[in-house]
């Protein structure tokens, strides 16, 4: 099963996601058929808000890199309730894009190395030291849970020369 997207100007991506409380069947179910509709678009992470659920859940593809410097996308991974912790203070820029806001990418600014703990669709509790594209995914994602969204953590100037796109976005999407 796959889930239908959430667009740049809907309310729901802007909401605080409530924690998961009872990992039961059901979570289990969406957990998968986020991922399902994760692996049929072009993302490397999907978060519940997107598809119109407002809980901290998100999925994540993991991925080699190949030798040319490509990624190649391998099994994919869930994260409930996440809880980041920015391991020190080097940052790093790198491009973002997020199928909530189709067909506009950005250089965004994150910390380079992050801890996540979270539970995985069985109500698991793991924890994992990322960095680089695999730590921005993940803080990407999180964003998500929490309202914001990657065009919110551009600086003003970049922000504003892209506002005119964000508008076309908002106005495209609205139903
Ligand atoms: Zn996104």
């Amino acid at each position: 099963m796959t889930l239908s997207l959430r667009y740049y100007g809907d309310p729901i991506l802007r909401k605080r996601a409530q924690d998961v409380v009872v990992f039961d069947a059901e979570i289990k179910q969406f957990a998968q058929a986020l991922v399902q509709t994760m692996y049929g678009n072009p993302a490397a992470g999907l978060a519940a808000p997107q598809v119109g659920r407002s809980i901290r859940i998100f999925a994540r593809r993991n991925f080699i890199v190949k030798e040319d410097g490509w990624l190649e996308y391998t099994d994919a991974q869930v994260f409930i309730n996440p809880r980041i912790t920015i391991l020190d203070d080097e940052l790093q820029e790198d491009e973002e894009g997020c199928l909530s806001i189709p067909n506009l990418r950005a250089q965004v600014t994150r910390p380079l190395r992050i801890r996540v703990e979270a539970f995985d669709a069985d109500g698991k509790p793991f924890t994992e030291e990322l960095e680089e594209y695999k730590a921005r995914v993940v803080m990407h994602e999180n964003d998500h849970l929490n309202g914001v969204l990657f065009v919110d953590r551009l600086d003003p100037k970049e922000r504003k020369k892209i506002e005119p796109e964000l508008r076309a976005i908002k106005k495209k999407y609205a139903s």
